[in-house]
């Protein structure tokens, strides 16, 4: 028996005079699928805990993430596809503009996305290629747009360091501090390559030309989200299981590679508003013929979640449920379907909540409950009642009966 695992970023939502932006959706597949299975609420990682997209991730996959979640570096790093080992450091990465004379760390920033650029390969290769710091290497990898993902690997490396992004336009370049002695040494290397990598790009002939069409330089790189990667056991040693990730989003796409599963990839796949559900959805089923575990991630309600948008966050999820119609006549006796939301991203707070979220699961011998519409109210009085995001893994196992017994 597959598992098909279907994380709606951020769908869930706080109450807007008696309802939300999923209650009030019409969302006839989603609320057939409640009807033929059990539903409840999850706190992803603990009440009144509030999750991050990655560490709500990890705790549904099973990873428990105040053990594995070492900060945002490493996981976008994985999802740049750099191959992070336990020891490394590593950092979110913008391509910025930084206007002045003298050190970079004189220098202000003008533009924390450099125009929003989006071909810096050149760049990415130039400073791979040419800055050279003693003692350590580094991995710069390219993602979308202005993002880049940065790895430091070698001796004694420590992630108690600050930020170079000051966060602000017109404040100056950041200098990386230690924020405890053992530090010192990996704040004074990250501090050479911010400057070395300034040298290089300032004199790079992108940049000479982006000038002359008057647009912003990309010449300085603003880390932040350091982290240091821990030894993460990967998915299929874990749960005997081979595990696909559909997603376009590189947080998700990071989470999928740090543990090991397959990341399908497809460049209709945005992890935005814009992105092609139906291919995602095809994809998903296609790729239950060849693994175990299938994780389909939608990100879009998340981010009308966070821009306050009510109805843009109704109508999209009413998107995906009509997109989620191949899925309501699967054979639930091949199919475990799990249905949930990571967190909940309230229209009203435009951030995530500690909320707990709606979760389904329908596949055969489940013990079906009355919930006949899937919503953040009516799955409270479901079957499964009120779970933690660790217990998820556990349920489905047993349920496709890959779980081992414990005890005699
Ligand atoms: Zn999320
Ligand atoms: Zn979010």
């Amino acid at each position: 028996m597959k598992i098909l695992m279907v994380i709606v970023d951020g769908m869930a939502d706080r109450d807007v005079n008696g309802t939300t932006p999923l209650k009030s959706a019409r969302t006839p597949n989603l609320d057939r699928l409640a009807e033929m299975g059990i539903n409840g609420i999850m706190d992803t990682i603990g009440p009144g805990v509030r999750p991050g997209s990655d560490t709500a991730h990890l705790s549904i996959l099973g990873y428990n993430p105040f053990e594995y979640y070492t900060g945002r570096g490493p996981i976008e790093a994985c999802g740049a596809g750099i191959e992070v080992r336990p020891g490394d450091i590593a950092f979110r990465v913008n391509f910025g503009t930084v206007d002045g004379k003298g050190s970079v760390f004189d220098k202000r920033v003008v533009d924390r996305r450099a125009g929003r650029i989006q071909e810096k390969e050149e760049l990415v290769r130039a400073i791979n290629q040419k800055v050279k710091i003693d003692g350590v290497d580094f991995i710069l990898g390219n993602a979308s747009g202005h993002r880049a993902a940065l790895v430091f690997r070698g001796e004694g490396l420590s992630d108690r360091i600050t930020d170079s992004d000051p966060k602000n336009e017109g404040d100056r370049v950041g200098r990386v501090m230690a924020l405890d002695q053992s530090a010192e040494h990996t704040a004074k290397i990250v501090n050479e390559f911010i400057e070395k990598s300034h040298q290089v790009l300032e004199n790079h002939p992108l940049n000479a030309e982006r000038e002359r069409m008057g647009l912003p330089k990309a010449n300085v790189l603003l880390l932040r989200g350091v982290g240091k990667a821990v030894h993460v056991p990967k998915f299929h040693e874990r749960y005997g299981l081979k595990m696909a990730v559909i997603a376009g989003t590189t947080l998700i796409k990071g989470i999928g590679r740090l543990i090991g599963a397959d990341v399908i990839e497809n460049e209709r796949f945005t992890g935005s508003k814009n992105t092609d559900l139906g291919l995602k959805v095809e994809t998903a089923l296609k790729s239950l013929e060849t693994h175990d575990l299938v994780l389909l991630h939608i990100k879009a309600p998340d981010e009308f979640g966070h821009d306050g948008d009510f109805d843009g966050k109704r109508e999209f999820i009413e998107r995906v449920d009509s997109e989620l119609e191949p899925i309501v006549n699967l054979d639930f006796s091949e199919v475990c379907l799990t249905v949930l939301s990571d967190h909940t991203t309230p229209v009203t707070a435009r951030d995530h909540t500690a909320d707990p979220v709606p979760v389904m699961i329908v596949c055969e011998g489940v013990r079906r409950d009355d919930v006949r519409e899937f919503n953040e109210y009516r799955v409270y009085r479901g079957g499964l009642c009120r779970i933690k995001g660790l217990d998820l893994m556990n349920i489905l196992l047993d349920l496709t009966g890959k779980s081992k017994k414990f005890g005699a």
